[in-house]
């Protein structure tokens, strides 16, 4: 057996907010010292910052300013990149089994793989859970990853073309986007499509009226938005939203989608041209049972607070697909699926590592709940800042609160790049932005 051979080998699945910043911290140390082998596995050939996507979607960030290319990104800090679907767990021969890539016309680019590990780390993020509801699959747009995000945006430019050329006058249903669940995801959709619409329509598209024919409707089953935020921000945020033109339909629960639109349990119907189903998450199907790790009832692999599986103490999971606990208020829960803890379940896990290879016992994970942010994109950004930051919590709003918003990106970002290259691809867009049009166009 060759030295190589011998090396631990650490593959982790999933290369998104937690699992990119892993393996790049984990590949600068171990990969560089060639202690060890790390290999990150993504369905995907590029990654993107996933709380970015509703500003690909409405067309106000371009896409090709923000991702990373994986493999050239593997080769720079260390660490291998292979690209494929986690389709199986072998925990007895500790190998994991990936499907096919097949390419957009079909075209099988890898077979099936197999890829031995010593620890494992799943990180494969959440999906929008439609909770059963009729018609969602087959007629609403979704939120999970940079191709929703771009097919969204080019059906909106799309609508607003057709709109613009048609011999007949606009009709109630066009250049209406009904969007369900007004969590953070869609209240900030909702906010940004109104300017980015606005700003479509003003590049000569001028048989449009913006205020008369351009609607956007928020739909919620809860009592008030963003419910999961506490009820000031929800009332500061809806009085905001209300005042661009945004209708919000709280209290309203979705029966059905069709094509012509959203029926309401109570009878109403929702007329709509594009409907975006932006309401809970729940992890892959993949997971369920997978090599007889312990699940739970949305498919979340249930952790230790060492974020070790239950039942495998060489498989680590973090982020959305992770159920990891967390107590608040004395009160026994998980931590919630946010950006903010897959970065911080990355670093810590990182360390855990460290240590492992030290011969050390793990040290628990404690979430640090910083607050929540919304961004109601050029209009405002509204959170609450929590716990560590400033001893309890806080409402912000305006220039200071998007100041903190922008920051969570930069320390993906910092994570993934480094000082120097994150300061660089700053200026870049920057420098790009004074000469492409505010909003995408194509
Ligand atoms: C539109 C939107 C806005 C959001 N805004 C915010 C926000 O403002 N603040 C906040 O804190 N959180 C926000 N979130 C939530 C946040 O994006 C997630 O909590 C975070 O990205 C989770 O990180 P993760 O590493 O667990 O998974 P992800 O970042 O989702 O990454 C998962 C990765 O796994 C890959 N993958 C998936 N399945 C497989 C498979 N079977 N095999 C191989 N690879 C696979 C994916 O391609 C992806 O690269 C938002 C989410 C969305 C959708």
């Amino acid at each position: 057996m060759n030295k190589k051979n011998e090396l631990h080998k650490i593959v982790i699945v999933g290369g998104g907010a937690g699992g990119l910043e892993l393996a790049t911290r984990l590949g600068k140390t171990f990969g560089r010292r060639k202690q060890a082998i790390i290999t990150l596995v993504d369905k995907n050939r590029t990654h993107i910052w996933k709380p970015k996507l509703h500003e690909i979607a409405s067309g106000s960030m371009d896409f090709g300013d923000h991702e990373v290319d994986y493999m050239a990104h593997a080769h720079w800090n260390h660490f291998t990149f292979r690209i494929g679907e986690l389709s199986g767990l072998d925990r007895e021969h500790k190998n994991i089994a990936l499907a096919p890539y097949v390419d957009t016309d079909g075209v099988a680019v890898t077979p099936v793989q197999q890829i031995s590990y010593d620890t494992l780390v799943i990180c494969i993020g959440s999906l929008s859970n439609d909770f059963g509801t009729h018609g969602v699959k087959e007629y609403a747009l979704r939120l999970e990853n940079q191709h929703d995000a771009k097919q969204f945006h080019s059906k909106m430019v799309n609508a607003c073309i057709r709109a613009h050329n048609q011999a007949e006058a606009i009709s109630k249903r066009q250049l209406h986007v009904a969007i369900i669940g007004a969590g953070a995801t869609g209240v900030e959709l909702a906010a940004e499509l109104h300017r980015t619409t606005r700003e479509v329509v003003a590049f000569g598209l001028d048989r449009i009226d913006p205020d008369k024919d351009i609607k956007v409707s928020l739909i919620e089953a809860a009592d008030r938005i963003l419910p999961a935020l506490p009820p000031q921000l929800s009332k500061a945020t809806e009085e905001l939203i209300e005042s661009l033109g945004v209708q919000v339909l709280t209290r309203s629960k979705v029966m059905e989608v069709l094509p012509t639109g959203v029926k309401l349990a109570d009878g109403r119907m929702i007329e709509s041209e594009l409907v975006v189903w932006a309401a809970g998450v729940k992890a892959a199907d993949v997971l369920k049972d997978m090599g007889g790790l312990e699940t739970n009832r949305i498919n979340q692999l249930v952790v230790e607070d060492t974020l070790q599986t239950t039942r495998d103490k060489a498989i680590f999971a973090l982020g959305d697909c992770a159920a990891c606990p967390y107590i608040h208020d004395g009160l026994a829960g998980l931590v919630p699926p946010r950006a903010q803890a897959a970065h911080q379940q990355a670093t810590h896990l990182y360390l855990q590592i460290k240590r492992r290879f030290a011969n050390k016992p793990l040290q628990p994970y404690r979430y640090r709940d910083f607050g929540s942010l919304v961004s109601l994109g050029k209009f405002s950004t509204v959170g609450n800042m929590m716990g560590g930051l400033i001893g309890k919590n806080l409402m912000i709003e305006g220039y200071f609160a998007k100041l903190m918003y922008l920051s969570l990106y930069k320390l993906h970002e910092l994570a993934i790049h480094g000082f120097l290259k994150t300061s660089l691809y700053t200026l870049a867009r920057m420098i790009t932005k004074q000469t492409n049009p505010t909003v995408k166009l194509h």
